[in-house]
């Protein structure tokens, strides 16, 4: 048992490098506008073409020191951190959710990838290294650009909505599967089909969008100087009229099924149910937050690409990691400020401000992955999950 164990832990390793070392390609061009396929990997100085021996995440970064063998510009430890960091994460996932130390009572949420295994939880494994992978990226393009980057959130929510629905419908891994917990919560009949109405809800009022029923807001911020209080707060509540959409669409989901209209029982429901909690949640408390604090400061508080965010991580997270990672993201932020701070005093330099995204990123890893003892102190202190 724990040689197979840990050449897969290995393997999730070297996984996590490559794609380490695609994020940092896509972090590196993303903001540069550059393809991210089509020219082949080069020096970013000198411009020259990179060999596949040199282009090995981890192992050319070490064998070369850091450094362009033609024009020996220095590359920094930045991108070996982003390989190692990734790399980490891969097999650390791997360990924490297979190997053992998530021991918590049979039917619980953690419980359920003991109880599969890597081969029978492969899909919604999947689900959680792709959205690992995106959150990397996104949090490296925000600390940089200040935005999030909307594809790599839309490819997360797709996948995510797939690969949960391939686990529940194909994968379930043997009788009882379903009824022993699912990795991101096991809401009742009702609660799915108001998971289920909450996501028809988005796309109705992301269609409203495209069609100009439903407004863009802050279309004119960066360049337009004259964002008084009054306007910016009037342009925030022109927000209402999407978020309605979701929650009448859960209303109506959670109605049909106490009435008994519809039974939303089975897999499919099961899934979509589940992550689709799990978004509303997370997308819906940064957006009531930002709406919140606009109107009370007076100019737009937190970035839509954050509802983007918790949107993408909410579908693999759940509602309940959502809610713990929203109510973890200010303290993470506060921590940054205070050591970033210091620091930066200690070695007189202006102190470096990062935006909100990678500390909702972080949150998201540190709460799933460490949820054996955030869901007890979470019980403790806020007397929820
Ligand atoms: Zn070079």
């Amino acid at each position: 048992m724990l040689v197979p164990t840990l050449l897969q832990g290995a393997f999730l390793f070297a996984l996590g490098a490559c794609v380490g070392s695609f994020v940092n390609v896509v972090a590196w061009r993303w903001p540069r506008r550059q393809g991210i396929v089509s020219p082949p990997s080069r020096c970013s100085t000198c411009g020259r073409g990179l060999r596949w021996w040199e282009n090995v995440p981890l192992i050319s970064w070490i064998a070369l020191r850091g450094r362009c063998r033609t024009c020996g510009v220095r590359l920094g430890p930045g991108h070996l951190l982003v390989e190692l960091g990734s790399a980490s994460l891969f097999a650390g996932s791997f360990a924490l959710l297979f190997a053992g130390p998530w021991q918590e009572p049979p039917g619980s949420d953690a419980w359920w990838w003991l109880r599969l295994g890597p081969w029978h939880a492969m899909p919604a494994f999947i689900a959680v290294l792709v959205l690992w992978g995106c959150l990397l990226a996104i949090a490296l393009i925000d600390a940089e650009t200040g935005f999030v980057p909307l594809p790599v959130t839309g490819l997360a929510i797709v996948v995510g909505l797939v690969a949960m629905t391939v686990q529940a419908t194909a994968f379930r891994g043997g009788s009882g599967a379903l009824a022993a917990g699912w990795p991101c919560g096991s809401p009742s009949p009702a609660w799915c089909a108001a998971g289920v109405g909450g996501l028809l809800g988005v796309i109705a009022a992301a269609v409203a969008l495209q069609l100009g029923l439903v407004s863009r807001t802050f279309e004119a911020a960066g360049q337009d100087q004259d964002w008084t209080p009054a306007r910016s707060r009037r342009e925030v509540l022109k927000e209402v009229p999407f978020l309605l959409m979701p929650l009448i669409g859960m209303l109506l989901g959670h109605r049909f099924v106490t009435t008994g209209a519809l039974a939303a029982e089975g897999p499919v429901w099961l899934a979509l149910g589940a992550s689709g909690l799990g978004l509303l949640v997370g997308a819906g408390s940064i957006w009531i937050t930002r709406i919140l604090g606009t109107l009370a400061f007076g100019r737009e508080a937190m970035g839509l690409g954050d509802v983007h965010l918790m949107a993408a991580a909410g579908v693999v997270l759940g509602w309940r990691d959502s809610a713990l990672v929203f109510l973890a993201a200010p303290f993470l932020a506060l921590a940054w400020v205070a050591v970033s701070g210091g620091l930066a005093k200690w070695r007189g330099q202006p102190a470096r401000e990062l935006p909100y995204g990678p500390h909702l990123a972080m949150a998201c890893v540190l709460v799933y992955l460490g949820r054996p003892w955030v869901v007890p102190a979470a019980r403790v202190l806020f007397g929820i999950a």
